[in-house]
């Protein structure tokens, strides 16, 4: 087994600058990268900060009470993040996923989620606004938040056993304040809510089967995440990755498990239906995902943006940097300026991390320093 190495790290290296097309780039709604894929959803980071120290995510060794977090000047707006996202939604961006860090960290996020509600896609629809949260205060906001105009959450819970849940999130945060959120969501009207869990091998493999016992036919759709090489803090090791393909067989040993299709191009879960008794789906039963994004890229149909908590756009999860719209805001560039340097950044876009890791150097990344999760968001 290779040693674990935890480097300290700032991310905050130079942000690339955003290009100044000569000639505009018109917002079409239907802007292509190099290799041809759309863009089409909108992955928006509101905070760095967070309550938790998932250890795959922000280890408490790095971030600690002396960690450099961003200082509120360099926080987008929410005037500045609105008007970047109409930008965005001109080139064709369909959904937005507010994120972070926690995002319920930050103050009068609904107000935020307001804004986003009245744009609406090229073809007049309303947007599919949605936000990831560790669900540590869902329970007292899910309220507000759909009143706001959010559609649904992603709640991330990695257990239902409290001693294993309150050693992974690290700040002995209970189970049970979760459960309560994701009840609170429902209720509200969040739905259908889902639950990302993280399977880190070792670590909370025995908890796939108590999590979908859980949640088979409660109306929740859970979903399993390999354990991804994102960053440079948490100390990935292939060998704490457990495939998607294990999760399914694990849970096929005792809940009859059958594949269903793909609901819409760039969705990143594979989707399996809970079995009936006649062997076929039975939509009472729900569903699972599984999203193998280690041992199954799926970099072909992505079409995912993501705009950091300073208002830099990275193009992939795992790019290690990132072009500065923020100056463009805060230069005084007009809307035709800003729609073109996204439109110019989008079509040089070449990026399938994914798809090249085989091949690639252990510690590589697609370029010199890997982001952290934590600031470019989920
Ligand atoms: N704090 C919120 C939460 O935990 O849901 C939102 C931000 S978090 C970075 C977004 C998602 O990324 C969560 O579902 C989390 O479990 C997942 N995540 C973080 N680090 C990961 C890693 N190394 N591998 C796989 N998923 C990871
Ligand atoms: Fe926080 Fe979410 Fe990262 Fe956990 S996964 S440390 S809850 S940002
Ligand atoms: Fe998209 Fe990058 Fe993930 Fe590939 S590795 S699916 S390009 S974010």
């Amino acid at each position: 087994m290779s040693e674990r190495v935890i480097p300290l790290v700032d991310q905050r290296v130079a942000a690339l600058t955003a290009p100044r097309p000569t000639q505009p780039v018109p917002a079409t709604g239907l802007l292509g990268d190099a290799l041809g894929r759309p863009l089409r959803d909108l992955r928006i980071s509101v905070t760095d900060r967070c309550n938790f120290r998932c250890n795959y995510c922000m280890p408490k060794e790095v971030f600690d009470k002396d960690y450099p977090y961003l200082p509120h000047s360099a926080l987008l707006t929410f005037e500045e993040i609105t008007r970047l996202a109409r930008q965005f939604i001109a080139h064709g961006v369909q959904k937005i996923r507010l994120t972070g860090g926690e995002p319920l960290l930050r103050k009068n996020i609904e107000v935020l989620i307001d804004q986003l509600a009245a744009l609406r896609t090229v073809d007049g629809e309303p947007l599919d606004i949605t936000l990831t949260t560790n669900g540590s205060l869902l329970a007292r906001k899910a309220r507000a938040l759909k009143d706001a105009g959010l559609r649904r959450v992603t709640v991330s819970l990695d257990g239902l056993d409290d001693a294993v849940f309150r050693r992974m999130n690290d700040v002995d945060f209970p189970v049970a304040d979760v459960l309560e959120g994701i009840a609170a969501a429902r209720a509200a009207g969040l739905g259908p809510v889902k639950v990302n869990m993280v399977v880190k091998r070792g670590t909370n493999e025995h908890e796939i089967l108590p999590m979908a016992r859980h949640f088979r036919g409660s109306g929740v759709v859970l979903r399993f995440i390999e354990y991804m090489d994102v960053g440079a803090t948490n100390g990935w090791r292939m060998d704490e990755v457990l495939p998607s393909a294990d999760v399914v067989q694990i849970i096929r040993t005792e809940l009859p498990l059958v594949p269903l299709e793909h609901t819409a191009t760039g969705e990143t879960a594979e989707r399996w239906g809970y079995a009936g008794a006649d062997g076929r789906h039975d939509p009472a039963l729900g569903e699972i995902g599984v999203i193998s994004s280690v041992t199954q890229a799926f970099c072909r149909d992505c079409n995912r943006a993501r705009l950091s908590t300073e208002g830099r756009l990275y193009l992939c999860l795992f790019a290690s940097n990132g072009y500065d719209l923020r100056s463009l805001l805060r230069g005084g560039a007009d809307d035709t300026a800003i729609a073109s340097a996204i439109g110019a950044i989008w079509q040089g876009r070449s990026d399938r991390y994914s798809e090249q890791r085989a091949s690639l150097p252990p510690d590589a990344g697609t370029g010199a320093r890997r982001v952290e999760m934590s600031y470019i968001g989920g």
